[in-house]
């Protein structure tokens, strides 16, 4: 019999039809190979290290590493720029990877040539609903299929020959909550679970499991429990209601939403889940008795065969900071204190550095990576933080370490084996926690209990006076390599911008690849941390890179685009590339013998155009402000020159035309093919004549100061 098989496979062979793997194919005992050339799982294989085995590119022969090729991945939904935040697989020579909104790529990894696109035709509508941009943060690809998270809630499974829709479920409970899927799906066993993002808008995080070939759906696992008056979906929420308030807020959902990069071991059969935050922030409002409120901000070990959580671990019980534990999850076996221990490792953004026993869930140790005020330390006994008071801000603002970006966002920290070290893409934002006694939850509505006017970096000058007392104060970012035996820090760079500090990849050539938003893709020696180079690239790059060998050449790839929460946040860095260069999402590659990138357009300024006549009334204008801020800044400013930092239409920069059709736009959906759709349900005439009225009184101003400087000019 053996020999038979062999008997027909080498004659297969010899014919030239030997058969070959279809298109995507990554099975268990493929994913399980530690040195595989391709990139077959967001973190490149089943441990999710952002590692790379290939060293054929090393600090020896750095010079030679240039632009391969690039492809164009704007988002044909509208006409403005996103984020791009996914870090691609390859399968046999295939690169699968996902851009805005959940649109899915195929594309030749040697030639950058598009093979398929999938348009998830979203509803443009679904813009509103973001907390940070319409991004998407991977696919999953198993066994000849490739799965995606739409925007709008669909868990979508296509054919990796050609992207044809194998199948498509909708992953909402309710639809006229404010859920969105921004984070990648992760095949576990036999399913591939989803789950959602929306918890500054009041919702409910939960992940769902589906069959792999029919989509047929396993099993629903709630983060948070919902009000106990109405039952339980399942065991785990009775156990976990017990950490609520019997009268919570419950319609405002709890949060929990889970939008990062989770991970499985075949071995253990374990998957491993990252929760998000609470809705809303204050506990006062959400769980008024308090409570660790599970499972916020957690670590969840599920069963995937039956959706049955076998430990779990909260990083920060009574969450109220936005402190999410959707942090990419690395797996690692790791000698701790003399035993080979199967760990899991995350930074979350709540400032400590865990390491737990992936079996069994034990925690073993707990430091802090980044600069934490909130509390002092973890205590190793309970598992719990110890809170120092400082992170309390009920009775009265308080400045808190980290803050909502987190000391480590979603941008994928690394694991090099061969280091030992950690690299983990570090955020200092110091942040005045303000409650927003006015919170209630509505619908739709961006909602989080706290205030956020001068209460971020740099600060209003009002709000100034709560940074005295405080050392650390000042917004940074850093490439922080960690010893995570140890438990400190191995080197670290201070990055020469803020709010755009890239994912990262490392190799067994010794190096560390990042990309930030200057527009750079930065080249260190991984065990020293030295800058060995740096290819300018003219886009933002948040996203972590990745690396694959094709015809026994070694490639990095990366997907640019400047957008996400970095963006959102609010005014960039003047020293980002989008200061410089257009905006717009590519995936790029390099390789050895490379050549130049190209660089994208520099930015045009328009002039400010004449403005409408419009009789102001006073308090309309207030009212439009205000309304403004809560329904238009999310994409579009109202200033000078904001082509730099946002190329979302400038209102200050409305032509007569367009304020002609004002309300027909906002109200009537007319631009809703751009990417603007209708605010009916929210706002009505008199709303719209209000924020026309402060955009025109912005608009004025502006021309009035455009007309003397030119004038002075010509003087
Ligand atoms: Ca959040």
């Amino acid at each position: 019999m053996r020999e038979s098989i062999i008997i027909i496979a080498l004659f297969a062979t010899i014919l030239g039809c030997k058969k070959e793997n279809p298109e995507g194919w990554i099975d268990e005992e493929r994913i399980l190979i530690e040195t595989a050339r391709d990139w077959l799982s967001l973190g490149g294989n089943y441990k999710q290290q952002h590692y790379s085995n290939l060293d054929q590119i090393n600090s020896g022969n750095l010079e030679d590493l240039g632009f391969a090729w690039e492809y164009d991945a704007r988002s044909t939904i509208g006409r403005i720029p996103r984020g791009l935040e996914a870090t691609p697989f390859v399968v046999d020579g295939i690169m699968y990877t996902s851009g805005a909104w959940g649109f899915v790529y195929a594309i030749n990894a040697k030639t950058g040539e598009e093979i398929w696109k999938y348009d998830p035709k979203v509803d443009a509508s679904y813009n509103r609903r973001t907390c940070c941009d319409v991004v998407n943060r991977g696919v999953a690809v198993w066994k000849g299929k490739v799965y995606v998270g739409t925007l709008d809630g669909y868990m979508v499974c296509l054919n990796a020959k050609d992207g044809k829709v194998l199948w498509r479920k909708d992953t909402f409970t309710d639809r006229t909550l404010a859920y969105t899927i921004t984070g990648p799906p992760q095949v576990a066993g036999d399913i591939v679970i989803i789950g959602n993002s929306g918890a500054e808008f009041g919702v409910r995080g939960y992940i769902t499991a589906y069959d792999l070939d029919s989509g047929e759906q396993k099993w629903r696992f709630f983060i948070v429990p919902g009000d106990p008056k109405k039952g339980f979906e399942h065991k785990e929420l009775e156990m976990a209601s017990k950490t609520w308030d019997p009268n919570s807020n419950w319609e405002a959902g709890g949060g929990g939403t889970v939008w990062g990069q989770s991970a499985y071991d075949p071995k253990l059969n374990l998957l491993y889940v990252g929760t998000g935050n609470s809705s809303p922030y204050p506990i006062w409002l959400r769980s008024p008795s308090g409570g660790d409120n599970l499972f916020l901000s957690s670590i969840l070990a599920i069963n995937p065969d039956n959706g049955k959580l076998i430990w779990h671990y909260q990083t920060t019980p009574g969450e109220i900071w936005d402190y999410t534990s959707t942090q990419n999850i690395i797996l690692a076996d790791l000698e701790i204190q003399g035993e080979k221990r199967k760990v899991l490792m995350q930074a979350p953004k709540n400032g400590f550095f865990y390491i737990l026993d992936r079996a069994t869930g034990e925690l073993l140790s707990a430091e802090k990576y980044t600069k934490v005020n909130w509390a002092s330390h973890v205590d190793l006994k309970t598992g719990k933080p110890v809170k120092t008071g400082q992170g309390w801000y009920k009775d009265e603002p308080k400045l808190v370490n980290p803050s909502l970006p987190g000391g480590h966002s979603w941008n994928p920290m690394s694991y090099s084996p061969k280091t030992g070290l950690v690299y983990i893409p570090e955020i200092i934002y110091p942040w005045i926690y303000m409650v927003d006694e006015s919170f209630e939850f509505k619908k739709l509505k961006w909602g989080t209990g706290i205030l956020y006017d001068g209460t971020g970096p740099p600060y209003s000058e009002e709000n100034r006076k709560y940074l005295l007392g405080q050392t650390d104060t000042v917004e940074m970012n850093k490439l922080k390599a960690w010893d995570p035996i140890k438990q400190q820090v191995a080197w670290e760079i201070v990055q020469p911008v803020t709010r755009g500090n890239g994912g990262v990849l490392s190799t067994a050539g010794n190096l560390v690849f990042q990309g930030i938003n200057t527009g750079y893709l930065k080249i260190y020696e991984a065990a020293t941390g030295e800058l060995l180079k740096e290819i300018e690239v003219g886009t933002g790059i948040m996203a972590a890179p990745m690396s694959y060998e094709i015809d026994g050449e070694q490639y990095i790839a990366v997907m640019a685009g400047y957008g996400g929460n970095e963006l959102i946040i609010g005014p960039v860095d003047k020293r980002a590339a989008i200061h410089k260069y257009q905006n717009y999402g590519r995936i790029l590659a390099f390789k050895l013998g490379g050549g130049d990138t190209p660089l994208p357009p520099k930015v045009v300024i328009s002039k400010i155009p004449e403005p409408i006549e419009l009789e102001l009334d006073e308090q309309m204008v207030e009212k439009g402000e205000s309304l403004f801020f809560t329904y238009c800044v999310g994409c579009h400013l109202a200033g000078e020159n904001t082509e730099y930092y946002s190329q979302y239409p400038n209102l200050a920069k409305v032509i007569p035309a367009t304020h002609g059709i004002f309300k027909d736009i906002v109200l009537k959906g007319v631009f809703a093919p751009n990417g603007m759709a209708s605010f009916a349900d929210v706002l009505d005439e008199n709303d719209v004549d209000a924020i026309q009225q402060y955009l025109v009184k912005q608009q004025t101003g502006l021309y009035k100061n455009q007309e003397s400087q030119e004038k002075n000019q010509n003087d």
